[in-house]
């Protein structure tokens, strides 16, 4: 008799034939994991697997990683641009000349009766480095809007804001590699072994190796928040609270690395005065921690030799983003610990290439972090790519948040997306529902035809997607990667980048400009550009990149090896003067909040099976299988006094419109709290405010205030078996 494992049937993989492995980057988040597509005889993908030896992931890579060649024949594909004239007809199949020759004559005819800026832009942090490069060329040197934006504006644009106010300039300092020598991590606002399993396997890693104490602060119970030593479940939207608090008690007790400030930064004038007001105990009675346990977790910061702090969307999507983002700057500047070994202030982004936008699209500036404010930079952009630099705006133009409502006003009238989907991701949906109607022109370019977006279009353009073309994506810890193009995009769809190249051609100046053929050729520019620049890249090339899995910038002409760190010992700060700042920064309360009307707080935020909104992982079978509805979690205990039971369908109500989900009881939020994922569509964006950060601009989708209904269950449960399907 067999006992035990030994009477277990061993754990088979399953063979699929891939007879050729070929490099690419992982398409889904920042993480940048370096991954191998197998093929099989016929040279169709089949498999996909962790790169051996990659520094990221060391061969390894998440469900979202493991069947991303599944995506190349996933269903709802788009194969043919498509047109309309009313958003009431049907679409019909068009040739790529008439819908660029369209496309162009309809812009051009918007901007000539309501103004250049009439027409926007909205892209992602999906495309490819080259792409957005010459979608930034596209926009900024030949249409001319200056209402264009990415729509990383809904999740990272508060850790933009915060590192150009601390330090001059966007460009996480950091590095995974961090996590083996620091002697304390601060986790704010991310569940990463669920948002990034790959990174958190990384500090797995090095815990197992050395032990450092972990403290995260997170209003829920998360997966992260149950393996720290100190888990401080914080009053939602009040981060920034607890930092001035532990500002406040590392400068009381003297914890501070005056040496570091002394030489490194400039301190505002008020700082001392603001911190005043952030003693412990007034801090407690707003973020929610008690004063001692402030103090604890100040001190243990303060005193460790090394300290870093990782963020994700918890700070980022809050009306106080941008400050809780410059706070954390303020506790690593206070402590001296920016551009040194294990210590580091790193946000966790969220998109595969969000920073690859950041660096070189120009939504919020020119190429390689210049800025359309400095007439150096509009000058030598205009120069390299051979046009006046009076056609350039001299100052930033509105973001995604702001160009929705100038839709509704009137301001602007045509709208191109690209590689984005707000009808899921925006808050307010029933909004933006409305919104799209007032347009007279909008054209989705997208890899898959049945996003929710195109019920609106006027025009639909196919994409190829991730590795259907070759290009690079930057990381969240700026390592530049590349992927192969393994096969091609299906039907007549096209990459991003030749339908961005082709458009141009259809206007004056896209007729003048030069745009490169290849995605070689593109980055030839961009490493030009570079030069001189925080985000250097001249040190590259395409080969390096593969052979090393992944370079980080600055890596200038003439290094053969990338920077884990920016600002160490004598680098300076891209402020003028080169010093870093530290910011006064008084805590406002504008939340929505929990009223006797509406009683919970309803948070929103990831689970591991899918990408953003399940465009793509709302395609394939595991994905699915492991979370195949759209649910909310509740305690226990409100859900008694609720009188609503596991399993059971509700209705959610908030000011904004109403949402069905199922019941889920769990201790992972607390009594006057539900959450729910984000990734839904016709869901949790229902419910959301999305009030805006002042700096950033960002919304904050995670502070809305919902009440519970009962809902008839056979009709709830038919709904949401259509929704389980994409
Ligand atoms: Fe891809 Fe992110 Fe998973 Fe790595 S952790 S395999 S980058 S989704």
């Amino acid at each position: 008799m067999l006992f035990g494992r030994a009477k277990r049937n061993a754990v088979k993989i399953a063979d699929k034939g891939a007879v050729e492995w070929k490099y690419a980057t992982c398409g889904y988040c920042s993480t940048g994991c370096s991954l191998e597509i197998g093929l099989n005889a016929d040279g169709k993908p089949v498999s996909t697997r962790g790169m051996a030896g990659a520094d990221v992931n060391q061969g390894k890579a998440c469900i979202k990683g493991i069947y991303e060649h599944e995506l190349f024949e996933s269903k709802g594909r788009g194969t043919h641009p498509l047109m309309r004239s009313s958003i009431h007809d049907d679409y019909q199949k068009v040739s790529w000349d008439k819908a660029l020759g369209d496309m162009a004559g309809k812009i051009k005819a918007i901007q000539n009766k309501y103004g250049r800026d009439s027409f926007a832009i909205v892209s992602t942090g999906q495309l490819l480095t080259e792409e957005f490069y010459t979608l930034g060329k596209l926009t900024r040197g030949v249409i001319g809007t200056n209402n264009y934006d990415g729509n990383t504006t809904l999740c990272m644009a508060s850790a933009v804001s915060g590192y150009k106010r601390s330090f001059g300039s966007d460009g996480p300092p950091g590095t995974y590699e961090d996590f083996d020598h620091t002697e304390c991590l601060m986790a704010v606002g991310s569940n990463l072994p669920e948002q990034h399993p790959i990174i958190y396997w990384r500090l797995k890693e090095a815990l197992e190796k050395r032990k450092f104490p972990v403290i995260v602060v997170d209003p829920r119970v998360t997966m992260f928040a149950q393996m720290a030593d100190i888990h401080l479940a914080i009053t939602p939207g009040t981060d920034l609270v607890l930092f001035n608090a532990m500002a406040h008690v590392i400068l009381k007790e003297g914890l501070q690395d005056q040496d570091y400030i002394d030489k490194n930064t400039e301190m505002a004038n008020d700082f001392h005065h603001i911190l005043e007001d952030y003693d412990p105990e007034s801090a407690a009675k707003i973020c929610g921690i008690d004063a001692d346990t402030i103090r604890n977790v100040a001190r243990i910061y303060g005193k460790a030799n090394s300290a870093m702090s990782i963020w994700t969307m918890g700070i980022n999507q809050s009306t106080h983003g941008s400050d809780g983002v410059a706070a954390i700057n303020n506790l690593n500047l206070l402590t001296g610990n920016i551009g040194k070994e294990g210590g580091s202030s790193l946000s966790i982004t969220g998109q595969c290439n969000a920073m690859g936008t950041r660096e070189w699209s120009s939504c919020s500036g020119l190429p390689g972090y210049r800025t359309l404010e400095n007439p150096k930079h509009r000058k030598e952009i205009a120069d390299f790519w051979g046009m006046d630099e009076a056609f350039f705006p001299q100052t930033r133009g509105l973001t995604e948040t702001d160009i929705f409502p100038a839709i509704e006003g009137g301001q602007i009238k045509g709208l191109w997306l690209v590689a984005t989907n707000p009808m899921t991701s925006m808050a307010n949906t029933a909004r933006i529902r409305k919104t799209f109607e007032q347009l007279e022109f909008l054209v989705v370019q997208d890899c898959y035809r049945d996003v929710e977006t195109t019920q609106y279009a006027h025009m639909y353009l196919p994409a190829g997607m991730w590795a259907e073309k070759d290009g690079c994506f930057t990381n969240t810890e700026r390592r530049v990667n590349y992927t192969q193009k393994i096969t091609n995009p299906p039907g007549e769809a096209k990459p991003d980048g030749d339908i961005f190249r082709e458009l141009a051609q259809y206007f004056e100046n896209g007729k003048k400009l030069h745009f490169p053929e290849t995605s070689a050729e593109v980055f030839e520019e961009m490493k030009q550009l570079s030069k001189g620049q925080l985000c250097d890249i001249s040190g590259m090339d395409y080969e390096k990149i593969m052979a090393a899995k992944g370079l980080q910038w600055p890596m200038p002409e003439g290094k053969e090896e990338g920077s884990p760190r920016l600002y160490e010992e004598d680098a300076s700060f891209q402020h003028e003067g080169g010093k870093a700042k530290i910011l006064a920064l008084p805590y406002n309360e504008n939340n929505e909040r929990p009223t006797n009307k509406f009683p919970f707080w309803l948070n929103t935020g990831r689970v591991v099976e899918h990408f953003h909104s399940r465009t793509k992982t709302g395609k394939i079978g595991n994905q699915n299988k492991f979370s195949p509805t759209p649910y909310m979690e509740i305690n226990p205990d409100a859900a008694r006094d609720e009188g609503v039971e596991h399993g059971s369908y509700v209705r959610l109500v908030s000011k904004r419109g109403d949402t069905v989900v199922m019941v889920q009881l769990t201790d992972r939020v607390p009594y006057d709290m539900v959450f729910i994922p984000f990734h839904f569509h016709d869901c949790v964006n229902r419910l959301t405010l999305g009030l805006l950060d002042p700096h950033s601009r960002q919304p904050a989708f995670k502070q809305s205030a919902v009440r519970i209904e009962a809902v008839d269950q056979k009709e709830a449960a038919e709904l949401n078996a259509d929704r389980r399907e994409f």
